[in-house]
């Protein structure tokens, strides 16, 4: 079969990319070649930016109610290629189908928040602010904004920003991970249907030279990013160094609290996902298990009981729990990190380092780890693995499990599992992570509350979704006013 070159979308056409840099797409279940992506260039950003410069005057006379008609479309739109879009995510990028599924629903929930524009984009007014004057603030979109993702969500995280972004009358540009381009290529592909005004929508592939061109570019308004940390500061500070508005999220290293009354097995199937989903690969995975007192050797038995028992191999696969990491290098990577757990002097009860998927032979699969007796300094108690490798770290009381999380850097989640209210409130209440999880493995907010962490895992103070996304995409413009 030939093998894909996946094109820029800018302008309402499909172009090639003006690079002669080729980066290759893989399967990270086979470990096959599946498509080509240009690294992009800075003509590239400038062909974008300057399509998404014109649109931007009509769009953004075309009414609230109007622009978000096209999400209504867009909706429908996903909906009927639901299952192809979930196929793709997982066939580059390697999660299990049904998280696949999980990740096109949430990027659809996001189109339908954003339906509400006429709700959330409104201002405020004050009658006599003064005698005979009044004050009215409204909300306005300001231009081209652009979003620059990460690897581990290919469909869902553009998808974060570009409905409030576009439904607030700003225009945009997405840059997608150069790692898996093809799932926002068939989502671009579905949109070209919708017959959204040209310029509005525009997507640039490639790698560094695009991120920087977007950085750079004077007419680029602000800046949606997320991946790792060390890419997050890198972000903020050059939208610092250049004036634009951004919004930056980094990196996790999540510690899920097992208190001594915790049900464990009602808690069981959301740790499993919480901890191996994704292979660990997501901002919200749980990374560091800390069993309270009493509970971790039951706790232990349990939890490698049912890592044993998940499937793991193809995504593609119904009913496969979890899929292989995303590259060889990542592989790699990730194995290096188990060494270190090793030669660090923590406990290895369950090796994932030589697993094999005999159907998949050359997948990039790294097996359920798990580690005991983890000391809070060692590497792989601080470091964010991004692969299922979990660092047990036992404590003796709540109150070493919350100073253990508030003196990690970063704070993106923290969860607590307990049938204790006081011990639950007090841990909402003083840990520093913004997205805390009560009995649940993953404190995913949804499309209507914002998405974002504290310390080192977001820069910036405008979130991701929920109401913050309009202020973010829009200025208040006070009007103070009277009449003679
Ligand atoms: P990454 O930082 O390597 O890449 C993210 C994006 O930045 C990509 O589009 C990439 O092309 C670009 N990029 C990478 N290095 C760059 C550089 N030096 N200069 C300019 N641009 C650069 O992240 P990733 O590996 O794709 O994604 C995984 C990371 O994302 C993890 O750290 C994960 O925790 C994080 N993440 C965070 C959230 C969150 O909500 N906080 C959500 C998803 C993923």
């Amino acid at each position: 079969m030939a093998i894909p070159q996946m094109q820029n979308y800018i302008n309402g056409e499909w172009v090639s990319s003006q690079s002669e840099t080729i980066g290759d797409v893989w399967c990270p279940a086979t470990g096959g070649k599946i498509a080509e992506v240009a690294y992009g260039t800075q003509a590239d950003v400038d062909l974008a930016v300057k399509a998404a410069k014109e649109a931007f005057p009509g769009w953004r006379e075309t009414p609230p109610l109007s622009r978000a008609r096209y999400l209504f479309r867009i909706k429908d739109a996903f909906e009927e290629n639901f299952e192809e879009i979930a196929r793709t995510l997982t066939r580059e990028q390697g999660k299990a189908i049904d998280e696949s599924r999980g990740e096109v629903r949430r990027m659809i929930e996001n189109v339908e928040h954003a339906t509400g524009v006429t709700t959330l984009m409104t201002g405020y007014t004050l009658e006599d602010i003064a005698t005979g004057i009044d004050c009215y603030a409204h909300r306005q979109p300001m231009g081209v904004f652009a979003a620059i993702v990460p690897y581990n969500f290919p469909a869902m995280v553009a998808w974060w920003f570009l409905p409030y972004a576009i439904v607030s009358g700003n225009t945009f540009i997405v840059k997608p991970s150069e790692q898996v381009p093809m799932t926002q290529t068939k989502i671009f592909e579905i949109l070209d249907e919708v017959g959204l005004p040209e310029g509005v929508v525009n997507m640039v592939h490639g790698s560094r030279d695009v991120v920087n061109g977007l950085l750079d570019h004077p007419d680029i308004e602000g800046i949606s990013f997320v991946g790792s940390t060390p890419t997050a500061k890198y972000i903020y500070q050059r939208c610092g160094e250049t004036g634009k508005r951004v919004q930056s999220l980094g990196g996790a290293k999540n510690i899920v609290a097992i208190m001594p009354d915790a049900d464990l097995d009602a808690a069981m199937p959301s740790l499993i996902t919480s901890f191996f989903g994704c292979s660990g690969q997501r901002c919200l995975s749980g990374s560091v298990l800390v069993p309270v007192g009493d509970v971790a050797d039951e706790l232990l038995e349990k939890f490698t009981a049912a890592a044993k028992a998940m499937k793991v191999g193809d995504g593609l696969e119904e009913f496969t729990a979890m899929g292989p990491v995303v590259s060889a290098a990542h592989k790699k990577r990730v194995l290096g990190y188990i060494e270190k757990g090793i030669a660090e002097g923590a406990d290895l009860i369950m090796d994932g380092r030589n697993f094999t998927v005999p159907e998949c032979p050359d997948g990039f699969f790294v097996g359920p780890t798990i580690f005991d007796n983890v000391k809070p300094d060692m590497t792989i108690a601080s470091e964010e693995i991004f692969g299922p490798v979990v660092s047990t770290i036992r404590a003796k009381n709540l109150d070493e499990v919350i100073d253990l999380i508030n003196t990690r850097d970063f704070a993106n989640a923290a969860c607590i599992y307990t049938q204790n209210g006081a011990a639950v409130r007090k841990f909402k209440y003083q840990v520093k992570p913004s997205m805390v999880g009560v009995n649940i493995g993953i404190a995913a907010p949804m499309s209507f509350f914002p998405f974002g962490g504290a310390g080192n895992s977001m820069f910036g103070d405008l979130k991701g979704h929920g109401q913050e996304a309009l202020l973010f995409y829009t200025d208040a413009k006070v009007v103070i006013e009277r009449w003679f």
